[in-house]
This record gives structure tokens, sequence and C-alpha cells, in this order.
């Protein structure tokens, strides 16, 4: 799967951006920033930006700590994503098969 790269992303026309259906707000692609499209919102998921993704969950939206219990229950979670990917031999820092570093793949198309 190719994935935008910044460079790319900023010539984009951003007129075609989905928006919140909470605040109408333009939300950005997935792996870009706001550097790369200045004045959108990140994607929180059910095409809603953060805001109005934490208000739709009764949540407020300039809490942005995390309960100790939840800390606990994602630690496990991603120690046994970590146990599964030892387990399939994968080393920690990640495995870069099928995959070429950016700087080689904007080489390429150059
Ligand atoms: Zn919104």
């Amino acid at each position: 799967m190719l994935h935008l790269v910044p460079a790319l992303a900023s010539e984009t026309d951003t007129t075609e951006l989905p928006r919140c259906k909470g605040c109408n707000a333009e939300i950005r692609p997935h792996r870009t920033t706001e550097a790369d499209f200045p004045g959108t919102s990140a994607s929180w998921g059910n095409n809603q930006c953060r805001l109005c993704d934490y208000e739709a969950c009764g949540k407020d939206p300039a809490d942005r700590f995390i309960s100790v219990e939840r800390v606990g229950y994602l630690s496990s979670i991603r120690a046994g994503i970590e146990s599964d990917r030892q387990r399939r031999g994968i080393p920690a820092e990640g495995s870069l098969a099928g995959r070429i570093p950016i700087t080689e793949f904007l080489a390429q198309i150059s």
C-alpha cells in the first residue's frame, strides 16, 4: 500500500477532504500532520474530529488524562501483542520485510 508522503500531501486539493460530522471541520488523511494540511483536524474515527468524538462519548475534550486502571489494561494488551510478535519471530525493532525506506522511494520517483 502506498502511503501519502507530506511532499505530495501538501499538493493535494484540500477542498475534497472529508468533514467532521459533528462540527464540519475538514479531516486530514491518516498519517498526515496539521503541517501537511493546515487548519484541518485529525481523524478520531467515526467521521469525527477528536473534540466531537469525545463529546459523543460523554467525555470532556479538555480532559487529557487516562485512568491508572486503563494504563494497566492497555499495558497488558501491548504485552500480548509483543509476546505474539516474538512468537512469530518479528524482531523488537520491527520488520523491514516488503518495505523500503521513504528516502529510497523518493529517489525512485524523482
Ligand atoms: Zn468535529
